[in-house]
């Protein structure tokens, strides 16, 4: 029983059952309290290749889980075009971690095609029966992801939620194009916040309500909420320091920077947890878009939802509630339960929660944080062209524009790593319109004038895109998710 709820200590779960469901029975999220205490090789680790690391690094983090080896290894041969899984490129004179080699150029590749081979083994493992099926909002790459990671994996069965107007028109085609026969996606119409409300909402009735009794049904969650789509990304925490390593850059107990493009604070709190397992991890830097409520919580300690939502160029990190921060609570304040169930009461009742000096400066000991706003990410994708000859997407420029403010502001000279979540093929019309080219046509005139701009090759599976025809065409209000959900379950459409 290595987790429990960051709630409170009464609800706690063997690992497989973790991944199984999701979620805490008390709406907590699950997390093992030890982590910083329980020795971990970490030097070892890092002489290993990209697959070895993984194997290591989630069999510490998910021990109950059997052939974590085999696993890891259909999770991830063949599916990523980089044979290091994340490759790191020297950029300027810092570096650029590539997340987006996966089979959907996006970093949440590197969880989801983890994910369903966990949740499989976990179902297994317990004696499971039911079809598990995968609930998920999506602003955008975790859907594709999801579905790719999911489709026609036996006993199970996925249904993704976006925001109708909120995603990229890529974004849009790569789901809509899914195929699959344990596949469904359909559009809401409200931002990403609606989704997830919706998503929540639904799980909360059917299982208050048992709707799904007697079904052989049950439902599961594929967002970073559930600890198998976290514990992957501690992966490539690894995989860039032993590139450092090997690149003579740094001697093993250096410190390493990392700066983060942040959403839903997954991705940096891995770098977290690396860091508990003894990684020389130095500052974590969160960069936020314009919807800036997490770097306004690490700068004051005061967490406020009650502003307007931005609708940003990187829309994958327009999010007001930042599920995975819940986790940081528990770890800051010492495991205490009482006092992340009260912020996250305040959150719900009154929109807002503070968190006082002690917990504020136990983070401010970790984390960093910046903003960059519309005109910045245009500015900074425009500056890494022209002065290294670098292309990033928009949430990496969010990243690239909060390490050069990092650095102008910091004591040391610790390298300095960029996590770059997305090919800038994911979103060409931003990516065009901030190098000053011409954005006529399609997504897809505008991917190939941006790869010959730039000389570039664009991935496969998004050039691929445009020979493929729409299988999704659903679509709903807001308030209508529980009930399509039922009805899709019921009427047994792919599952
Ligand atoms: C999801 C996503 C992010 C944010 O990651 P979190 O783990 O939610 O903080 C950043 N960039 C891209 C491209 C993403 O898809």
């Amino acid at each position: 029983m290595i987790y429990q709820s960051t709630r409170g200590a009464e609800f706690t779960a063997r690992d497989t059952e973790a991944v199984l469901r999701g979620i805490a029975p008390d709406g907590g999220l699950y997390i093992d309290p030890a982590l910083g205490s329980r020795p971990f090789d970490w030097r070892g680790c890092l002489a290993l290749p990209p697959l070895g690391m993984a194997e290591k690094i989630l069999a510490h983090l998910l021990p109950g889980f059997k052939d974590m080896d085999a696993l890891v290894h259909r999770a991830y041969e063949g599916k990523f075009s980089a044979p290091e899984l994340t490759p790191l490129v020297p950029v300027g004179e810092d570096y650029v971690l590539e997340l987006f080699h996966g089979p959907t150029s996006a970093f949440k590749d590197v969880a989801l095609s983890m994910l369903p081979r966990l949740m499989t083994a976990a179902r297994a493992q317990e004696g499971v029966e039911d079809k598990i099926i995968i609930l998920t909002a999506t602003s955008g790459d975790t859907g594709k992801a999801a579905l790719e990671g999911f489709r026609d994996v036996d006993g199970t069965g996925i249904i993704v939620f976006y925001p109708a107007d909120g995603v990229s028109p890529v974004q849009k085609a790569q789901m809509v194009t899914q195929e699959g026969d344990n596949v469904k996606v359909c559009a809401l119409r409200g931002n990403f916040d609606d989704c997830q409300r919706g998503v929540k909402e639904c799980f909360a009735r059917i299982n208050r309500e048992a709707l799904l009794a007697g079904t052989g049904l049950r439902l599961s969650s594929a967002n970073s909420i559930n600890i198998g789509r976290l514990a992957p990304q501690v992966v490539y925490y690894f995989i860039a320091y032993g590139a450092l390593l090997r690149r003579g850059r740094i001697k093993a107990g250096a410190w390493v920077d990392f700066v983060v493009p942040t959403g839903n604070f997954g991705d940096i709190l891995a770098g977290y947890f690396a860091k508990l397992m003894g990684l020389p991890v130095g500052r974590l830097v969160c960069a936020s878009n314009a919807n800036r409520i997490l770097t306004d919580f690490l700068c004051t300690g005061v967490y406020d939802r009650r502003r307007d939502f931005i609708k940003t160029s990187s829309p994958s990190m327009d999010i007001l509630v930042s599920s995975n921060l819940e986790r940081l609570l528990f770890l800051a304040s010492g495991g205490d339960g009482a006092f992340v169930k009260t912020c996250m009461e305040n959150l719900a009742r009154d929109g807002v929660y503070s968190v006082g000096d002690a917990v504020l400066g136990s983070i401010r000991a970790q984390f960093s944080a910046y903003t960059c706003g519309e005109a910045g990410t245009a500015q900074t994708i425009a500056r890494v062209w022209r002065d290294y000859g670098y292309l990033c997407d928009p949430h990496t420029a969010v990243a690239f524009s909060a390490a050069e403010e990092y650095k102008a502001e910091r004591a040391g000279d610790a390298p300095v790593v960029v996590l770059s979540t997305a090919s800038p093929f994911k979103f060409p019309g931003a990516v065009l319109k901030a190098l000053g080219g011409d954005r006529s046509g399609d997504a897809f005139a505008q991917m190939d004038r941006l790869s010959r701009l730039a000389g570039v090759e664009i991935p496969g599976n998004l050039s691929g895109l445009k020979a493929k025809v729409p299988l999704h065409r659903d679509s709903i209000e807001k308030d209508g998710l529980t009930d399509y959900v039922l009805r899709v379950l019921s009427e047994r459409e792919g599952f």
